[in-house]
């Protein structure tokens, strides 16, 4: 049997990047996948090619986030992993010297209290069960000064951080695992994004890689899956690097 058999995860952000492999992996492995994106052409295009339900939300909006539960719990009967991965680095985010107030909150908003909402309306449907995995997507960035001139990212990363070991301390004993999942730099349209704006970045970003190159989505989807599954049964509350070492140089 599969290593998610039987289980339904809800990911977001699952149009692209991250989200969209670990929706195929999790699929793979045996799981109910639905995906969640702003992105309908894109969501589709993956929840067709995982056999699952694509529902469009957008997970700064209340209303949205207990939309989506509610569509997902319907239609596969029950929720097993919460995968709050939807995020963004726009361009416009710099230094604290230069980045708009408006930037700082439309990050703040996109990448930290939709991560709230997705937990707050979430885990009621974990407890349900007995329990459940919840996975929030943070960065490297959280737990290193990188010097990436992304002020509003950063702090926004932060806060996952700090607001997942919170809650995998408070749910332990209920069942539910949270875990803050680290990813350092990944090769996806975010971070081509971030580099097409200069290019220089990204060489020296390279530089301080111990390995020498950026992850592919697939290796962050892989520790996504471990999270999500029982094998990681131990594991909550944690601060899951999978960085090709950059935090431990
Ligand atoms: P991506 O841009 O390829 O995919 C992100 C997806 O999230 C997009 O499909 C987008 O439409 C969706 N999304 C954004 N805001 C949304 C909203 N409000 N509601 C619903 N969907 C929304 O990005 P990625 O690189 O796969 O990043 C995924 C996560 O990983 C993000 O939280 C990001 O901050 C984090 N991360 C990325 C890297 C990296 O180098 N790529 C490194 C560390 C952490």
């Amino acid at each position: 049997p599969g290593r998610l058999e039987g289980k339904v995860a809800v990911i977001t952000g699952a149009a692209s990047g991250i989200g969209r492999e670990s929706a195929r992996r999790f699929a793979e492995e045996g799981a109910g996948v639905c995906v969640v994106d702003l992105d309908p052409s894109g969501g589709k295009e993956v929840a067709a090619s995982v056999d699952g339900l694509y529902v469009r939300a957008d997970v700064t909006d209340p209303k949205d986030v207990q939309r989506m539960y509610r569509e997902a719990a319907d239609y596969f009967g029950r929720l097993d992993v919460l995968f709050n991965n939807a995020g963004i680095s726009p361009p416009e985010d710099g230094s604290i010297l230069e980045t708009s107030i408006d930037a700082w909150q439309r990050v703040q908003d996109a990448n930290l209290k939709s991560v709230y909402l997705c937990c707050k309306y979430g885990i009621p449907y974990l407890l349900e069960n007995g329990g459940g995995s919840v996975i929030n997507t943070a960065s490297f960035v959280a737990v290193m000064g990188a010097a990436t001139s992304q002020i509003s990212y950063t702090a926004s990363k932060g806060g996952v951080l700090a607001m997942s070991r919170e809650l995998g301390v408070q749910f332990a004993r209920q069942g539910v695992r949270v875990n803050a999942l680290c990813p350092g730099p990944v090769d996806t349209p975010l971070l081509q994004e971030l580099f097409a704006k200069d290019p220089e970045k990204a060489k020296r970003r390279l530089v301080h890689l111990p390995m020498g190159r950026f992850a592919k989505a697939a290796e962050i989807a892989n520790a996504a899956l471990f999270l999500a599954s029982d094998e990681s049964s131990y594991v909550t509350a944690s601060t899951f690097l999978v960085d090709g070492g950059l935090s431990g140089a």
